[in-house]
């Protein structure tokens, strides 16, 4: 039997083996291995913590603009390098072309904000905060940070984090899925060219063992997570325990409220996007539309009907395709064992995407749309994430029952509202309790200059992903005050605390 081509770990510097377990990476278009992984293990993470702890003395006394260059340099790199990076990631994820090069763009925009560092870090300064006395906020980098991220945006949600650990002075270790590593090893790779020294960055591969290495290591000061609940609630007690900071970004559940007055046939186009785009496997996705009114619910479903008729499923390569595979055999069963549950559960299955054949593709991981209609809160359909191509419409008979099914919900990642009334979406914004928000506009992803982070049980810990909560999470703030008190002058003794008073 011929062996699989290895995906190593980068450390130091060099594509490097360590571990004794494998795992296969599959093409889920086809559904063969094609890959084997190497698991990294308890010593290999300690060597990599190890490179990093010793590349940070000079990398934190590298000038903030020198680290910026590398930034401007990599998003060049990144650039140039497209095809292939996303030629991997579709290899791997099974999302198509398009797709992935839109997760390219938004990474390569976190690695243009992480390159506005030097302006970012410039802290605050008071003069005069007491006689002749002088002070000033300073955002210092940790030393050796992490992060651990999830399948579905294999090359974006890694830019989402060591970017800007990096440009703020930090090193880091970076633990990608082990679904689809091999696209966010080449951008590692290309950030040693753009001159990152070696150790600055490195990338293990690998599973709980390599997690949990970095968990409990005491040299790894922060950890960036973003993948399901459970996990990211694993993370951020276990991290916390260990004394380190922690952000854990979770699961989501999604809803998107139509109104009777909006426009539905726009409603209708962005909905299918938001679905069925990425095969459902994003976490702002849109699995549920809460209609308002009958009426609405009607049309909405029938506008749906239409256009999931005309979707083409396929292989990701195949840039004429709307959607792709899912991930890997297990998820597909997964998906669809959800499907089965809600017809069980007596939602109205409109739309079966079940049994889709894909031709020269039969072993691919490939499911077609579904569509639910008459999806009820007490549904399990409803409750958890099914992260696949599967919509459910509910029916409500006003704002306040919509925005009540939303509050209750567990997840609070992202929501949008469709409509044309200024207040409805005033009352909508200011009350929802979900910390991304879309009008009109159904993946409310924040670009990255602002921050992206869920409420409720879609994020543990204080501080979102990338933009400025990026910069705070990677840095810690140290507040100095001085004065120089003049030559010959001499000073009292004070008992009492000192204030302006
Ligand atoms: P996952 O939780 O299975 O895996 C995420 C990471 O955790 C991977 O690197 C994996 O190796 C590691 N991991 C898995 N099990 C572990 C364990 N027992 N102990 C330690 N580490 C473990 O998530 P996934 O299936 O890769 O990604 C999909 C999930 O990610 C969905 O729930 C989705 O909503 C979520 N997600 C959230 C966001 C967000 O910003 N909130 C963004 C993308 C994805």
């Amino acid at each position: 039997m011929q062996t699989l081509p290895t995906i190593h770990h980068l450390i130091d510097g060099q594509l490097v083996a360590g571990g004794s377990r494998y795992s296969e990476v599959f093409n889920p278009a086809t559904g063969k291995a094609e890959k084997r992984l190497l698991l990294a293990d308890k010593t290999t993470v300690e060597q990599a913590i190890a490179s990093a702890h010793a590349a940070y003395p000079a990398w934190r006394a590298t000038t903030p603009l020198k680290r910026a260059r590398v930034m401007s340099k990599l998003k060049q790199l990144l650039e140039e390098n497209a095809d292939q990076i996303c030629a991997l990631l579709t290899a791997e994820h099974g999302k198509v072309l398009g797709d992935a090069m839109g997760e390219l763009q938004r990474g390569i925009e976190n690695v243009e904000y992480a390159s506005y560092a030097p302006e970012l870090l410039k802290g605050e300064h008071s003069r005069n905060v007491g006689t002749a006395v002088d002070s000033w906020s300073e955002f210092q980098s940790l030393g050796v940070t992490a992060g651990i991220t999830p399948f579905n945006f294999p090359v974006m949600v890694p830019l989402w984090m060591w970017p800007m650990a990096i440009a703020c002075g930090n090193t880091f270790v970076l633990k990608p899925s082990e679904r689809d590593p091999s696209s966010a090893l080449l951008v590692a790779e290309l950030a040693l060219q753009a001159g990152l020294p070696p150790g600055v960055l490195n990338v293990v591969n690998g599973d709980k063992e390599a997690v949990d290495t970095l968990l409990h290591d005491k040299r790894v000061q922060a950890i960036s997570f973003v993948g399901s609940t459970p996990i990211a609630e694993y993370i951020y007690a276990t991290g916390c325990a260990n004394g380190k900071r922690v952000q854990a970004l979770g699961g989501a559940k999604n809803h998107a409220v139509v109104m009777p007055d909006a426009d539905v046939a726009n409603a209708v186009s962005a909905l299918m996007g938001a679905a069925y785009g990425s095969c459902g496997e994003r976490c702002m996705a849109i699995p549920l539309v809460v209609a308002v009114g009958d009426a609405t619910a009607d049309a909405v479903v029938a506008g749906l009907k239409v256009e999931i008729a005309k979707m083409k499923v396929g292989p990701g390569v195949d840039a004429s395709n709307d959607m792709g595979p899912l991930v890997t055999r297990q998820h597909f069963e997964k998906v669809k064992g959800f499907v089965d549950q809600g017809v069980a559960e007596g939602a109205t299955l409109v739309v079966d995407g079940r049994g889709i054949k894909v031709p020269g593709h039969e072993e691919g991981y490939f499911l077609g749309a579904c569509l639910f209609d008459h999806v009820k809160p007490g549904m399990t359909i409803y409750q958890e994430e099914i992260f696949g191509p599967v919509l459910g419409v509910m029916r409500v008979n006003n704002l306040h029952e919509a925005m009540d099914l939303i509050d209750a919900h567990e997840y609070g990642n992202g929501t949008c509202i469709f409509t044309r009334d200024g207040e409805a979406a005033r009352y909508f914004t200011d009350h929802i309790q979900v910390g991304m928000v879309g009008v009109n506009v159904p993946l409310p992803v924040p670009v990255a200059y602002h921050s992206f982070g869920g409420w409720k049980r879609s994020l543990f810990g204080d501080l979102s992903a990338y933009g400025p909560d990026a910069v705070r999470f990677y840095t810690k703030r140290k507040t100095i005050t001085q004065r120089w008190p003049s030559a010959g002058v001499r000073e009292g003794t004070a008992f009492s605390f000192p204030s302006n008073r």
